[in-house]
């Protein structure tokens, strides 16, 4: 147990000098912070010794529970042998083995969509950094040089989606489209063509799905045609727009992407940071439509939420266009000093070892299952605008009105007020705004999705009642 003494000491000096992401400091200075010292399977503790449901997988990265036996077991064997060297100019065994398990599970993920004349799609390249905005920024930079070294200098541009979110470093935010994140920078970024979000509960066209004939595409199909000499790649995260509101994407939308992007020679790039490894219910969310992108970026449950580790995967043939003599300067210019981390790399070993051991991705069915019942019986409640889910990533929109679909205004604060109220009960959510983000580690029991499903729906009431 920690002293008053302890706990006034570290929260004094949180304040004094820790400036926290995403966070308005002058709010979080007057607030009593949560501080963390401990975790177990879906659960966290604070220093006053309560303990929370972790009801975000601690942003989106825990995949597999806190503490894991096999995961740390992993981490320290890696540690009584080497805890790192760089992958400029040398190579490390953990990242080898990673990157040969990685390949397998692309191979297993992706091969039963690839047609028999398609062996250079094969996503075969691994290339190793150590967040999800570096795993973006790679792509961008491997797409952009791709077409240079195919002599089609003139493909440089970037198309991306309203709402979309690939991180925070400035290319990410370049091909990023959250107005309250992103506007502030504007000066700084590089021009992208922003086609509109398949958001089909604020549709821009003001139609409804189905029968929309996927308005949202058209825009998209009118830049590739007009433009298609100048635009390298397409950057979405597919299936689930998750920092822009966990905005799904109506079935059938991102295949016609793929089909777009082969019909105008286009690099299709899938950010699949916050939907890779389990999130949306398959082990990637482009397998719910078949599709295989040209770049792949992942990070996030990559190591199961333990170490900082991404990568960016690659096919052959966007690979191949790199190779040249060594004066051609057709190299690959980039890297970062944590390249390949080993004790990363084994964390994430781990966790690939416990996917298939334990059959995690069949095991999610029934859990995907319940919450989509109970998210649709929310869906009812009054001050309820939307509320879906795909696999175990779930949002519920709140709204003032309900029939015209009018939104809370944002000064009023109120997916914090639903998610304070869920503190209170033994939950912890971060909400985007007006919509709560339900994403549980995907190892939480049935009787523990029940119950933060049930502490959700009695926060709704308890705020829109009082
Ligand atoms: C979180 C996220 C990122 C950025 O990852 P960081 O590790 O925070 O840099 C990029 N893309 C998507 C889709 C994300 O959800």
């Amino acid at each position: 147990m920690f002293s008053e003494d302890k706990i006034k000491r570290l929260e004094a000096m949180d304040k004094a000098h820790i400036w926290h992401p995403f966070t308005q400091m002058k709010d979080w200075m007057e607030s009593s912070p949560l501080i963390i010292t401990e975790a177990r399977d879906c659960f966290i503790k604070d220093i006053r010794g309560r303990w929370y449901l972790d009801g975000v997988s601690s942003l989106w990265v825990n995949t597999l529970g806190h503490r894991r036996k096999e995961i740390n077991e992993a981490i320290c064997k890696q540690l009584g042998k080497v805890a790192h060297t760089t992958l400029l100019g040398l190579a490390n065994e953990a990242s080898i083995e990673l990157a040969g398990s990685l390949a397998a599970l692309m191979d297993k993920s992706f091969a039963p969509f690839a047609g028999p004349e398609e062996k250079n799609k094969r996503l075969t390249r691994i290339f190793y950094s150590d967040n999800g905005s570096t795993a973006v920024e790679v792509g961008l930079k491997m797409a952009f040089q791709y077409w240079q070294h195919k002599g089609r200098k003139q493909k440089y541009l970037f198309v991306s989606l309203e709402n979309g979110y690939h991180g925070d470093t400035l290319g990410a935010v370049s091909v990023g489209g959250v107005g309250i994140f992103h506007e502030a920078f504007k000066p700084l970024l590089f021009g992208t063509l922003k086609a509109p979000s398949p958001y089909c509960y604020r549709c821009g066209f003001g139609l409804e799905y189905p029968g929309c004939g996927m308005a949202c595409t058209g825009p998209l199909e009118e830049f590739f045609r007009t433009r298609g000499d100048e635009i390298a790649a397409l950057v979405l995260e597919p299936m689930v727009q998750a920092a822009g509101g966990m905005i799904f994407s109506p079935p059938g939308y991102l295949k016609k992407v793929r089909e777009l992007c082969n019909k105008y020679g286009v690099l299709l790039i899938a950010d699949e940071v916050a939907t890779g490894f389990g999130r949306t219910g398959r082990m990637f969310a482009c397998e719910h439509e078949g599709v295989i992108p040209d770049i792949l970026c992942l990070s996030k449950g990559i190591t199961g939420g333990y170490m900082p580790l991404a990568v960016t995967i690659t096919n052959d043939e966007v690979y191949g266009a790199f190779l040249g003599e060594y004066e051609e300067l057709k190299t690959f210019f980039h890297g970062h000093s944590y390249t390949g981390n080993p004790l990363a790399c084994s964390a994430a070993l781990a966790v690939l070892e416990i996917f298939g051991k334990e059959k995690i991705i069949e095991s999610l069915a029934p859990k995907s299952g319940l919450m989509g019942e109970r998210l649709e019986q929310i869906s009812a409640y009054a001050g309820v605008g939307h509320a879906k889910s795909l696999g175990l990533m779930g949002r519920i929109e709140l709204v003032a009105d309900k029939s015209s679909r009018t939104p809370h205004p944002w000064a009023e604060k109120m997916g914090w007020k639903v998610a304070l109220r869920a503190l209170e009960k033994g939950l912890f959510i971060r909400p985007l705004g007006n919509v709560l983000v339900l994403m549980p580690p995907l190892s939480i029991s049935t009787a523990n999705l029940e119950r933060m499903l049930d502490i959700v729906h009695g926060s709704i009431c308890s705020v829109f009642d009082s």
